[in-house]
């Protein structure tokens, strides 16, 4: 099988990419590049050390907003079955074309797109998995999209805006838990796996960044049960501060239902783990 990894070695170096290229970073889709391939090289072999892979080989990998690539290329370098970009910003399927004709079309495929528009379930392929430095704009819907379907992924490897990265890990008690951090903990083991210096990026953005490691727990959640948990955790979280008695007092039969779980009615949306929440949810 072809290693990569020198064909990558033979594009010109990202910071010339993108001075030949003329890349400017707009604000509108969330541009801030790493040009740094130690950053993105660090990022992909921490996610596969820490799912005691050596690379991807056999294995498919999507991108969402490559860019210039440095993330890119570093997947890449790990040798996946396939990986498949997709970036809205025709400036960079440029450059994605011309690692295509270093690597070849079965190795790298293109789509110029919006991501929050792809199924990404539909796409050819398995194991799949998901590597990103997300426009932070869409990255909790993106997020929530996978982790409703996370049954059909191997990993998500993410990078986020710190404050978001809290909300995802907080644990139940803590001021920034809340329904993001529910969900993802629910579905899958998530894992902080290091934090990056706003000045690795181009243009460097105010706040740092935070690269998670999400993979399924195995549980998994029906439709209906999925509903009421939505509902469930919108309701008590829209009032944070109240006593579940109030937040959630349009449930029928609440005082019971608690009662039967164990639920203190006292108890306020953030006092509640996320295993608390899913057997409310799973109560008719
Ligand atoms: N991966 C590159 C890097 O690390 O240097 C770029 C990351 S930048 C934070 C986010 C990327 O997502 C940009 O390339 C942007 O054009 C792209 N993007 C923004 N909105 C998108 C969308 N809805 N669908 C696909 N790509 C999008």
């Amino acid at each position: 099988m072809t290693d990569l990894a020198p064909l990558i070695d033979n594009l010109p170096s990202l910071r010339e990419t993108v001075e030949l290229h003329g890349l400017m970073a707009k604000k509108a889709l969330g541009q801030n590049f790493l040009l740094d391939r130690n950053i993105t090289d660090k990022i992909i072999r921490t996610s596969l050390e820490h799912q005691n892979k050596q690379d991807f080989r056999g294995e498919y990998v999507f991108e969402v907003g490559p860019g210039p690539g440095g993330l890119t290329r570093s997947v890449l370098a790990h040798n996946p079955e396939c990986l498949t970009v997709v970036e809205m910003d025709e400036r960079c399927i440029a450059i994605m074309q011309e690692i295509q004709q270093q690597v070849g079309e079965d190795k790298l495929q293109i789509i110029n797109g919006d991501a929050l528009k792809q199924d990404f379930t539909s796409f050819s392929g398995s194991p799949k998995n998901v590597v990103s430095n997300l426009p932070y704009n869409i990255s909790v819907p993106l997020l929530v999209g996978w982790l409703k379907e996370i049954k059909h992924f191997d990993s998500l490897t993410l990078m986020f805006q710190k404050e978001v990265a809290d909300r995802i890990c907080a644990p139940a008690g803590c001021k920034d838990y809340g329904r993001i951090s529910i969900l993802s903990q629910l579905l899958c083991k998530v894992e902080r796996l290091f934090d990056i210096n706003p000045n690795c990026f181009v243009p460097a953005p105010k706040i740092w960044s935070t690269v998670i490691l999400f993979r399924p727990s195995g549980l998994e959640i029906d439709e209906k049960t999925m509903n009421n948990l939505e509902k469930l955790t919108t309701m008590a979280f829209n009032q944070r501060r109240k006593m579940i008695r109030q937040s959630l007092k349009q449930i029928s039969d609440l005082e019971k239902k608690c009662a039967g779980l164990d639920i203190e009615l006292t108890l306020r949306a953030e006092q509640i783990t996320p295993q608390q929440y899913l057997q409310l949810a799973k109560l008719p």
